[in-house]
C-alpha cells in the first residue's frame, strides 16, 4: 500500500513525546545545575564559550538587543521574513525594523541591499538562516564589521549548518537557536544564545535570574502540542485521518490549509506577554541533553534526501549551493509558479506540500513598518516545501519525485 507523506514531521519519537507528557506533572523544573549543564554542552556543540537559555529565540534577541543599550530609534537590519514575536521584542525596545530584501539564492540579505540600507543610526543587524541555507559568511560579516554593527544570528532553522567548517551561530557577536516545535532540536520550547565574549556573558546571566518562575501549565501545553502534531504526521494515522481531512479543508478553504503549521495571528501587540519572560526549564535541559546526539544524523539523511531531490528535479527552481557552504536544508523549499494548482495536484498524488508559516513581517497590515521587498514576497507565496524528512523510503523520495516532475514539466 502506498502511504500518503506528510509535509514534515516532529523531531521526537512519538514514545518520547507520551512519556514526557507523563513525567512533566512530576518533575522539578526549577534545578539550576541542569539548565547550566545544558548551557556548557550546547555552547561546545556550536565551538563558542557561552551560552544561556531563554524561554523563548524572542526573548533571547530581546536581551541580546537590550544588553546594547542603543539609543531610542537606532536601526536595526530585520530579515523580511520570520516570526513576528521578534518584531514585537525590537519594537518593544524602541528600535527601529529597518527590513532589507533577500538573495533567493541564499534566502539571507541580498549584501547589496545591506549597504544601501546603512545609515549612521543603523547599530544592529539580525540575520536570519531561513530554511537551512548558509550564505557566503565571509562577505556578509564584513559588512558588519566595517559599519559596526551588533550582529545577531538567528540560526533556528540552521542548526549545524557551516560556512568553512565553522557552525552558524558562532559569526557575529550572539547567535540565537529557537528549541521550538517543527525545529530540528526541539526541547519543547527554548531560546538558546552563544557567544564568545566573558562581559556580555555575565550581562545576559544576570538578565536570565530576573526572569520568572515557570509555568508547568505552559509547558504541558507545548508537549500536548508537539504529541498532537507527531501523532497527525504519523503515517497511518496521516493516510487514513488526516490527509482525507486536509484535502476536504483545501477546497473548503484553501489558504487555510497552505501554511506549514497554520495561520498565526497578526495583530500587533501592546505589551508583551509575561509568558515570554518565564524561566527556561531543567525539564527542557534534561531533554536537551539526552537528543542533542540524534542532531546530526537525522540531518545526513534530510540532506541525503534532499540531495538526491535536487538530482531528479530538473523543472524546478531552488536555492543554490554555495562552495564553501554546508546547508542543512532544515525544509526543502523550492519555488512554484502556481503554488495553490500545484499543492492540489500533489495531494491527488498522495504528496502532501505547504508553504512557510513565518510571516512576512516586512508587510504586516497590522504594522506602521514596511519594507520593499520583492524577494521575500516571491519567496513568501511561490517557495512551496518538497517533503524531505529523515525516515522516508527511496520509494517515497521516489513518488515525490516524480510528482513534483509532472507537475514542473507539464505546465509550459
Ligand atoms: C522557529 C523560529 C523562531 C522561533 O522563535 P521562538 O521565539 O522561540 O518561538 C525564531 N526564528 C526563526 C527563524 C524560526 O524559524
Amino acid at each position: 500500500m502506498k502511504l500518503s507523506i506528510p509535509r514534515g514531521i516532529i523531531y521526537h519519537k512519538l514514545f518520547d513525546d507520551s512519556q514526557a507528557l507523563v513525567s512533566v506533572f512530576f518533575k522539578k523544573l526549577d534545578r539550576d545545575t541542569i539548565v547550566e549543564q545544558w548551557e556548557k554542552v550546547f555552547a561546545q556543540y556550536i565551538n563558542q564559550n557561552y551560552s544561556v537559555a531563554f524561554p523563548y529565540a524572542r526573548t533571547a534577541i530581546y536581551y541580546a538587543l537590550k544588553s546594547q543599550k542603543l539609543p531610542a530609534g537606532s536601526e536595526i537590519i530585520m530579515p523580511p521574513i520570520s516570526i513576528k514575536g521578534i518584531l514585537d521584542v525590537v519594537l518593544a525596545l524602541n528600535l527601529q525594523p529597518v527590513f532589507v530584501d533577500i538573495d533567493l539564492n541564499t534566502l539571507c540579505f541580498d549584501m547589496k541591499e545591506i549597504d544601501a540600507a546603512i545609515t549612521p543610526k543603523t547599530k544592529a543587524i539580525l540575520i536570519t538562516y531561513l530554511f537551512g541555507i548558509v550564505p557566503n559568511m565571509e562577505d556578509m560579516i564584513e559588512i558588519c564589521k566595517k559599519n559596526n554593527l551588533f550582529t545577531i544570528e538567528d540560526f533556528s532553522q540552521c542548526l549545524n549548518g557551516k560556512y568553512k567548517n565553522k557552525k552558524v551561530g558562532s559569526f557575529g557577536n550572539v547567535g540565537v537557536y529557537s528549541a521550538s516545535s517543527i525545529k530540528t532540536l526541539d526541547t519543547y520550547g527554548g531560546g538558546l544564545l552563544v557567544c564568545n565574549d566573558s562581559k556580555l556573558h555575565e550581562l545576559l546571566k544576570s538578565m536570565q535570574s530576573s526572569l520568572s518562575i515557570p509555568s508547568r501549565m505552559h509547558l504541558i501545553n507545548k508537549i500536548i502540542v508537539d504529541l498532537i502534531r507527531n501523532l497527525a504526521t504519523s503515517r497511518l494515522i496521516f493516510h487514513f485521518i488526516v490527509f482525507p481531512l486536509l484535502k476536504v479543508f483545501s477546497i473548503l478553504n484553501p489558504d487555510g490549509v497552505m501554511k506549514i503549521t497554520g495561520k498565526r495571528a497578526q495583530n500587533m501587540i501592546k505589551v508583551l506577554p509575561e509568558r515570554w519572560f518565564e524561566k527556561y526549564t531543567s525539564f527542557q535541559a534534561e531533554l536537551g541533553l539526552k537528543t542533542l546526539s540524534i542532531v546530526q544524523s537525522e540531518d545526513a539523511m534530510r540532506i541525503k534526501n534532499v540531495e538526491y531531490l535536487k538530482s531528479t528535479l530538473t523543472s524546478l527552481s531552488f536555492p543554490k549551493n554555495g562552495p564553501d557552504t554546508q546547508n542543512v536544508y532544515w525544509q526543502f523549499v523550492a519555488f512554484f509558479n502556481n503554488p495553490k494548482d500545484s499543492q492540489k495536484r500533489m495531494h491527488k498524488m498522495g504528496v502532501d506540500t505547504s508553504t512557510t508559516s513565518l510571516e512576512l513581517i516586512s508587510s504586516l497590515d497590522a504594522y506602521p513598518y514596511k519594507g520593499d521587498t520583492p524577494n521575500a514576497n516571491y519567496l513568501y507565496i511561490h517557495g512551496m516545501f518538497i517533503p524531505s524528512f529523515p525516515g522516508m523510503s527511496k520509494k517515497d523520495l521516489k513518488r515525490v519525485s516524480s510528482s513534483v516532475n509532472i507537475i514542473t514539466k507539464q505546465r509550459s
